[in-house]
């Protein structure tokens, strides 16, 4: 799960992370009234969306009054940021940061996150600040620094002076990096933190450093068992993918892809194979669906409404191995859901397992135009061989 940067900030001022001042506001009065609040001659209008690269899409605005600061916030709510990390229909901006204008320096960039192959966590930093990280780990590896932690011993002052003496800051600048890592270090231990980044980190005319920008990552998996009360409030369902969180709702597992073969399957493995075994035959899935192990018919129903909902879809392949869920269950329930809804693209099921002639006597008697399949090779081959036909 994402944060805002607005509420990344806040995270972090709980740690002794320098901030600037900033007010979130959602209507162009309350920018105004903010503005004025912060005091000042120059502002910064933000806006909250769960993307990078808003500076150059349009999304940070340096205001130099108190109107332009409401013009500007004006202009940008309601409105949707394409940035180069959303897809091309943007996210939705629904609400804004307003910041005192800082005198820039310096802007350097710092980062952490888990290492899985040395399954530490590891901090990254690069004098590159401001640019995308993975372009100067493109580029320039050589310009990143980074340090590794010892979980046991936890991250030692000496690997903050590395780090600060490897991006050439002064002494009395390194003292506030020492706190600045150390605040980040506890904060993503004990927030269940996946990636947190600072970028730029900058140094102020008057060599202050502080967090002008603030991205966190969530581990889902604290969420879900209810670790991280105060970053659960903070989910924000537009800044999703709406069909990811129509199915969490009812409790599937559910992944957006970029192909058009919609996958309907039971078990995360066999997802894995199918989408592998689309791939062998020249098809992309379009997403899985994961209807997990003790399914019902009203939830295979969902799944499959779920499924069909994207217009990038020209295909569906059902395919369920049915050990504890019963395939006369899932035909049932596909075949609700295509009464439901309609059927605007081929569909092929493959069903295996417990009760699987009954599944497929119902699918045959339903008068339903859906594709039997033998097996998953040829489930694979018939749901990629039609959807050929289909765009040709
Ligand atoms: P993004 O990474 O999404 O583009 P940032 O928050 O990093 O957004 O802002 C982009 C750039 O805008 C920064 O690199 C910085 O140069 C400038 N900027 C952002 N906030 C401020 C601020 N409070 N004062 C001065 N400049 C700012
Ligand atoms: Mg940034």
């Amino acid at each position: 799960m994402n944060l805002h940067e607005f509420q990344a900030k806040h995270i972090f001022s709980q740690y002794g992370i320098p901030i600037p001042r900033g007010i979130v506001v959602r209507s162009a009065a309350e920018a105004k009234a903010a503005a004025e609040k912060l005091g000042g001659s120059v502002w910064v209008v933000k806006a909250q969306v769960h993307a990078g690269g808003r500076g150059k899409a349009g999304g940070v605005k340096i205001a130099k009054s108190v109107a332009d600061v409401a013009a500007f916030t004006d202009e940008l709510l309601g409105t949707r940021l394409v940035t180069h990390q959303t897809d091309e229909h943007g996210m939705p901006i629904n609400s804004i940061m307003i910041e005192e204008g800082l005198d820039i320096a310096r802007e350097i960039y710092l980062g952490a996150l888990v290492d899985r192959a040395s399954k530490r966590i590891v901090f990254m930093g690069s004098a590159a600040g401001g640019m995308d990280i993975e372009e100067v780990a493109a580029t320039e590896p050589e310009k990143i620094i980074t340090v590794r932690v010892n979980p046991v011993a936890g991250l030692q002052p000496y690997q903050c002076r590395q780090m600060g003496f490897a991006l050439g800051l002064t002494p009395a600048q390194i003292k506030q990096l020492t706190v600045i890592m150390q605040g980040l270090y506890r904060c993503f231990e004990e927030r269940d933190l996946g990636l947190v980044e600072i970028n730029p980190l900058i140094v102020t005319g008057d060599d202050t450093l502080l967090a002008l920008d603030a991205k966190i990552n969530v581990d889902d998996n604290a969420i879900e068992v209810n670790r991280q009360a105060e970053i659960a409030e903070m989910r924000d369902p537009s800044q999703e993918d709406e069909t990811e969180v129509a199915a969490a709702e009812h409790g599937l597992n559910y992944i957006t892809l970029d192909g058009n073969i919609g996958c309907m399957v039971n078990g995360a493995g066999l997802a894995m194979a199918t989408m592998d075994v689309i791939k062998l035959h020249g098809g992309e899935p379009a997403n899985f669906l994961d209807v997990g192990g003790g399914t019902n018919k009203e939830r295979v129903t969902e799944a499959f409404k779920i499924i069909s909902s994207s217009p990038d879809v020209k295909g569906i392949l059902v395919n369920i191995f049915g050990g504890i869920v019963r395939c006369d269950m899932i035909a049932e329930g596909v075949i609700a859901a295509v009464k439901e809804v309609g059927i605007k693209v081929p569909v092929v099921v493959r069903l295996e397992g417990t009760n699987v002639e009954q599944g497929k006597q119902l699918l045959e008697q339903s008068g339903l135009d859906i594709i039997p399949a033998e097996n998953l090779t040829d489930g694979a081959k018939k749901v990629v061989g039609a959807v050929q036909r289909e765009s040709a």
